[in-house]
């Protein structure tokens, strides 16, 4: 017999990893808990945009009658694609100098339906360790089989293609620019050197945290690096620093008519509201200009990193996503309440969602976070740390 739902909850409850949707209340850069401001450090609006009055006014007065609509009511192969979609996907295109851009509901519907659309049987998938959930799923949804590296290991990942080079038709590496929990990056100009000596091997990379944030227009760190040509599937998601909701693929002509063809979550699914897309445009004509905004991000992402860095063993940040590892899920969660305390909103980050026993806090920096509020931050962390 398998255990009861209620008996699972139970243990889930006792290792302290019991999941409940929290109750929000957000006034733009806070959220109100029990009367109190708290700054909150945990969403992934990295440009500070998701609240801006000024943005939404402009935004709504400038808006094309014709695009405001709530819903496509239908899939894009039928009849929701709206004009909004090809003047998206057109400016995508153009921003990255790219031949093709295509757009999907979200970054969840991009990387279940990628891979198993674009694999098969005789594909071989190589992914890091620590991509996200969403690529897991799609390796799981795919026929090829699958190999994941240990987070980073390019001695590792050179090794499985030099041996299965010959075996497969095709070899996806799959990996993220930056990582969602530990911040720190792949190493673009090896994977596409590595890309360079396989003629069957392709890119895969995830720019989900990356997308506004890096590259002199917020095109992400391929952009930042000089390698978007070099990628066939460059990802990015609307849902996190553009304050959207979609995602899109950058890739050949070819490729977007294949998947067009193929990907179930995008053929299978109802087109995203004309409103929603005519939003996100807007927002992405208006990111390619934010550079002061990204450097006020870096400027106090590096403050951040240089208190919290020598406190996270092997784990390395090197973007405005900075974890505070603490080790055991109980201990993750009492610094959380502490902090909270202290007028922080930062949540516990606990397995499965992290490796066990290294439970930790994910502060994700905003823009809009000034300097002041990186020296209470600081401070607070500091003074919890000593008392640990
Ligand atoms: C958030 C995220 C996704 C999912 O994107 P959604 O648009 O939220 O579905 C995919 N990949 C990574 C790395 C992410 O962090």
């Amino acid at each position: 017999m398998t255990d009861s739902y209620s008996s699972q909850l139970d243990a889930l409850a006792q290792k302290g990893n019991l999941r409940k949707l929290p109750e929000m209340n957000p006034q733009g850069l806070y959220l109100m808990r029990g009367g109190r401001p708290m700054l909150n450090l945990s969403s992934n609006d990295y440009l500070g945009l998701a609240d801006n009055e000024a943005l939404k006014q402009e935004f709504l007065q400038t808006l094309d009658s014709r695009d405001c609509r709530f819903s496509s009511t239908s899939s894009r192969l039928l009849t929701g694609n709206y004009p909004i979609y090809t003047r998206l996907e057109n400016r995508l295109a153009q921003l990255y100098e790219a031949e093709s851009a295509l757009v999907f509901n979200s970054g969840y519907h991009a990387n279940s339906g990628i891979l198993p659309a674009v694999t098969d049987s005789r594909s071989l998938i190589l992914a890091d360790k620590l991509v996200h959930a969403s690529i897991v799923d799609g390796i799981g949804l795919s026929k090829a089989r699958c190999i994941r590296y240990r987070h980073n290991n390019y001695e590792q990942l050179e090794r499985l293609v030099a041996e299965n080079a010959g075996e497969y038709d095709r070899i996806f590496v799959v990996t993220e620019s930056i990582f969602s929990m530990d911040g720190d990056e792949s190493d673009l100009p090896r994977l596409v050197a590595l890309k360079h000596q396989y003629p069957n091997l392709y890119l895969y990379l995830d720019e989900a945290h990356a997308f506004g944030v890096r590259g002199r227009q917020g095109l992400g760190c391929a952009e930042e690096q000089g390698f978007i040509d070099d990628i066939d599937f460059l990802v990015g998601t609307f849902g996190k620093a553009a304050a959207s909701m979609g995602a899109f693929v950058i890739c050949s002509g070819e490729m977007k008519q294949y998947l067009v063809n193929t990907m179930r979550p995008l053929i299978f699914t109802t087109a995203l509201p004309p409103i929603n897309l005519a939003w996100t445009l807007f927002i992405v004509n208006k990111i390619c200009n934010m550079q002061a905004r990204r450097e006020h991000l870096a400027r106090i992402s590096a403050r951040v990193r240089e208190a919290l860095n020598p406190l996270n063993g092997n784990i390395l940040s090197s973007s405005h996503i900075i974890p505070y590892v603490l080790g055991e899920s109980e201990r993750a969660m009492a610094v959380a309440l502490k902090l909270q305390h202290e007028g922080f909103y930062l949540l516990p980050v606990r397995p499965p969602t992290v490796p066990p026993g290294t439970s930790r806090l994910r502060i994700s920096l905003n823009a809009e976070c000034s300097d002041a509020d990186i020296n209470r931050l600081i401070d607070s962390i500091k003074k919890i740390q000593s008392a640990l």
